[in-house]
């Protein structure tokens, strides 16, 4: 047994048997941590992570996490052959840093930077002649008055820096009050404002990337937004083929330009104009979840794979249509796993809780369904939902 201290005040054992091939480390112990551990145990690799709190999604199923802060990404890495993540809430200059002594960090620094920082990511876009929605700093209201003055109203603002999970970065406002509001309920944050893209759809695709370029992307998946939150993920997004090919070429080029390794995830909008980059992240995404059963290799998987530089898996849909449904806390205050045994009694459907206390508007877990159609597969996955929420008839 070594003791590792990690971050201010907290310490951990640290068992000698972390195996010498495959020492790899998870730096975020959500619900996405949760599903990579499970998929790289399956390998016969047992990641390790870096968690907040003992009741993280991932520290529940990972009796081997260390806990603290993530900048305390220095001393965890030392434990570690390979450092990737599950969210990009990390102090790039550590990073770097980290990097720049010979840690192996992936995806590297360049990617997740791209991830953190929309402004970044819109430049570096924008540079290499990706479509991007038009796009300006808000550093001052003058800013966006002068913005809504070219662009028209509704403005979509955005906080420039990913947030905590649940915590609300973007708001469509419809006039120079509501914009005005958001800027002084966020005057600690830095904002950004961009035109409002006339949506067809919500589309993501899922790229994975080896060290050295090796790539594969998932069927492109098609999102359906509530409230501007992500509830229903079709796969594959009934749009053409033509459509689907630019988007795969799209998100490759960008997975290239990055020089990412892992899951790079591309969502894009289909506009009236065309496809349009909205926003990347670089780790396992939302709308790949449904490959845990519906492709012969999960995003998971392939990002285990990848960030260890091993072959990657197939990746394309066993069913004619796969469907997930994100389980959300509501306000009744309804524990899903209170009803499980209601949610397995339909038929096909695979259930996936994450362990977390509920709380209204927190993901606590989904269920992906698949079939030979989507309105079919929809259909499975919306009972499994309602019985979890203690809904009937389900
Ligand atoms: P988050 O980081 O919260 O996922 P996104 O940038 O993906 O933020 O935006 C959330 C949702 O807001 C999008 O899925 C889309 O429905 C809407 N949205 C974001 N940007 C625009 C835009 N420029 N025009 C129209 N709608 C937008």
């Amino acid at each position: 047994m070594g003791r590792v201290f990690v971050g201010d005040g907290y310490c951990h054992h640290v068992s000698s048997d972390f195996p010498a091939l495959y020492r790899l480390g998870i730096v975020g112990a959500g619900q996405i941590a949760r599903m990579t551990h499970q998929a790289a145990v399956k390998l016969g690799i047992t990641p390790r992570l870096l968690a907040e709190e003992s009741d993280d999604s991932a520290a529940l199923a990972a009796p081997d996490a260390l806990y603290g802060h993530p900048d305390s990404l220095a001393a965890f890495a030392d434990t570690c052959e390979v450092v990737t993540f599950e969210h990009e809430r990390i102090d790039l200059g550590l990073l770097r840093r980290l990097e720049d002594s010979g840690c192996i960090i992936r995806p590297g620094t360049r990617t997740v930077a791209a991830a953190f920082d929309k402004m970044h990511q819109r430049r570096v876009l924008l540079n290499r002649g990706f479509p991007v929605p038009v796009f300006a700093e808000v550093r001052s209201p003058d800013d966006l008055i002068d913005f809504s003055t070219v662009f028209d109203w509704p403005v979509v603002l955005k906080s420039v820096r990913a947030g905590r999970p649940g915590e609300k970065g973007v708001w469509i406002v419809e006039n120079s009050q509501e914009a005005m509001a958001v800027i002084n309920e966020n005057a600690d944050r830095e904002l950004m404002a961009e035109n409002f893209q006339p949506i067809v759809k919500e589309l993501v695709v899922i790229v994975v990337r080896r060290p050295g370029g090796n790539a594969r992307c998932y069927p492109v998946t098609e999102v359906v937004q509530v409230d501007g939150v992500a509830r229903e993920m079709r796969s594959p997004a009934s749009i053409g083929h033509q459509v689907a090919t630019e988007a795969k070429d799209l998100a490759v080029r960008i997975a290239n330009e990055l020089d990412a390794v892992g899951v790079l995830a591309v969502e894009l909008f289909l506009t009236t104009d065309g496809l349009v980059v909205n926003e990347l992240a670089a780790r396992p995404h939302n709308a790949g979840h449904h490959t845990i059963e519906a492709s012969p290799t999960s995003q998971f998987e392939n990002h285990v794979r990848a960030v260890l530089d091993l072959p990657l898996g197939p990746t394309w849909l066993l069913a004619p249509a796969a469907v997930t449904v994100n389980i959300m806390g509501g306000f009744d205050g309804v524990n899903p796993a209170d009803n499980l045994p209601e949610a397995l009694s339909v038929e096909g459907v695979q259930v996936h809780l994450y362990g977390k206390r509920p709380l209204p508007g927190r993901k606590l877990g989904h269920v992906t369904a698949l079939a030979d159609d989507i309105d079919l597969a929809r259909d499975m996955a919306r009972r499994a939902e309602a019985a979890l929420e203690g809904r009937r008839p389900w």
